[in-house]
């Protein structure tokens, strides 16, 4: 029976011996072995009473038996439903409750304080370790390997849950289409094949490694170096097998801190691609003179898989997210009409790769994504003349002090200029006069001694008045998530009372 997805992603791999999955301790799974693996897993999950249409949600550590789960929904016709390993009992609540999964598979370590969690979901709660090891492994070890289930394109195959820094995460619905048509377009446009080995070190419960890496690697028919994190000294050991690596920018940065990082060492690689969060363009330039490599930065989010992307062949320019990928129509509106180049608005897109709305949130649903398709993303931004498109950042992160907007990134982009200046976030935090004011959070390079008063003072010249920060402070780093986002709304919390 067609299974839209299964049969792109999953089904090609039936007695393929070549291997799809490599692992730090030398493990190596081949594609058809991964496929029986799936296919159990699949009885497993059916045994315990999933069918077409139930949510499986999923919070565990990285392991091919996790990718499996993943494979199992699609073949099931179920809704995967990854969440942050971070998660506490609370807000696993909040999302059981929310998608009411049939089942919820975790870890061993936390089953005893998610149990009254997923009690209160209606959730049968699952064990399955970082290791691969659990009672749902044993399940599947028992199982039938069951066939995949009939799924058009417009079944769901997923649901992500935004990171939400403001108000209640959502939901993104995803379908079967959204997932394919990306990979389809990603596999083309960054030249994928079955000779690529792609490092794979995000975490599986969020888009980039779900979907971009994992998906782009299985539809090609490549294979993937499994690694369970995020570590410098193991992605360094991995690299001289790989051809391709996706990373976020702080996968970047920290790479660059190692000395083994040579020009020879990845002389090999055909492609390192960056997002979810502004590659610096100093990290960009860094890269390229240690490595010999152009970084690849391309702009996505949960509820659209990928939309942009720089050119494979062509300029790759730092600072922007290159063009939309085809088949992705982006359109850039302020006060409602398109602006001209160089002017800031709001970024909407509209394509396959589009999510089908929030999760049981139809009012967000229709504040968000319009009736003809268009999604409002949230993000400001711009073209320059050439087309390419420069993110400005989060409209919920524009300041707004005396009526005048300021948008973080050009003030930012200013700050990290300044000798001696790292990185920097720009906020708005309350002010008794302006409403808000400009606030500057600035990260010291390594040995530098950075005065706040003298960074600003430094960019005065270059700002209207109005965008020139009120304030700054020295920190020794930026909070970020998992996904290397500066999270703003915890500086802002931070600083809120800076002029009270
Ligand atoms: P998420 O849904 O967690 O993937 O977050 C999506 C958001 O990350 C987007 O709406 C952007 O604000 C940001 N983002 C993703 N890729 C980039 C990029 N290359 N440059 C700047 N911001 C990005």
């Amino acid at each position: 029976m067609a299974n839209h997805l299964f049969d792109a992603l999953f089904a090609p791999l039936a007695g393929r011996e070549r291997d799809l999955l490599i692992l730090p301790d030398g493990r190596r799974i081949a594609g058809g072995a991964f496929l029986r693996l799936v296919a159990r897993m699949a009885g497993a999950l059916r045994g315990l009473g999933v069918g077409k249409g139930d949510r499986i949600a999923v919070q565990v550590g990285k392991s091919p038996e996790a990718l499996a789960c993943y494979g199992a929904a699609a073949a099931l016709g179920a809704v995967f439903l990854p969440l942050n390993t971070a998660y506490t009992p609370d807000e696993v609540g909040y999302f059981l409750g929310d998608a009411t999964p049939r089942v919820f598979v975790c870890d061993g370590a936390k089953a005893g304080a998610m149990g009254p969690v997923a009690a209160r979901a209606g959730a049968r709660l699952v064990v399955l370790n970082g290791d691969g090891s659990g009672e749902l492994a044993d399940l599947a070890a028992q199982a039938p390997e069951v066939e995949a289930v009939a799924c058009g394109p417009e079944d769901l195959a997923a649901i992500l849950y935004t990171s939400g820094t403001t108000g209640r995460s959502k939901g993104a619905m995803l379908t079967h289409r959204n997932l394919l048509s990306n990979a389809e377009v990603l596999v083309r446009e960054w030249r994928f094949t079955a000779g690529d080995v792609l490092l794979h070190a995000l975490p599986i419960f969020h888009t980039h490694g779900l979907f971009v890496a994992s998906n782009v690697a299985l539809l090609s028919g490549g294979a993937m170096i499994w690694l369970p994190g995020f570590e410098a000294g193991a992605v360094l050991r991995h690299l001289p097998q790989a051809t391709v690596m996706m990373g976020v920018p702080t996968f970047y940065t920290r790479l660059l801190e190692e000395t083994g990082l040579t020009r020879d060492l990845v002389g090999h690689m055909r492609l390192f691609v960056s997002g979810s969060a502004p590659l610096l363009a100093e990290t960009h330039e860094a890269w390229a003179a240690r490595t010999g490599h152009r970084i690849l930065e391309r702009y996505g989010m949960t509820e659209t898989n990928m939309n942009t992307s720089n050119p494979y062949e062509g300029e790759r320019r730092a600072g922007t997210v290159g063009f939309p990928l085809t088949g992705v129509e982006l359109r850039i509106l302020a006060e409602g009409r398109e602006v001209g180049s160089e002017e800031v608005g709001m970024i909407e897109v509209r394509g396959p790769n589009v999510f089908a709305g929030y999760w049981q949130m139809p009012e967000k649903t229709r504040e968000e994504l319009r009736a003809d398709g268009w999604f409002i993303t949230g993000d400001l931004g711009k073209r320059d003349a050439d087309g390419y498109v420069h993110i400005v950042g989060r409209a919920k992160d524009l300041v707004i002090t005396g009526g005048y907007n300021v948008y973080p990134k050009e003030v930012e982009l200013l700050l990290d200029e300044v000798p001696g200046v790292a990185e920097s976030a720009v906020i708005g935090v309350p002010h008794p006069d302006f409403g808000e004011a400009v606030f500057a959070v600035l990260v010291a390079q390594k040995g530098a001694v950075l005065e706040p008063g003298a960074a600003l003072a430094a960019i005065a010249g270059r700002l209207a008045r109005f965008k020139q920060p009120k304030a700054a402070v020295v920190v020794e780093a930026l909070p970020r998530n998992t996904m290397g986002k500066v999270q703003k709304n915890l500086l802002r919390d931070a600083y809120k009372g800076w002029f009270a």
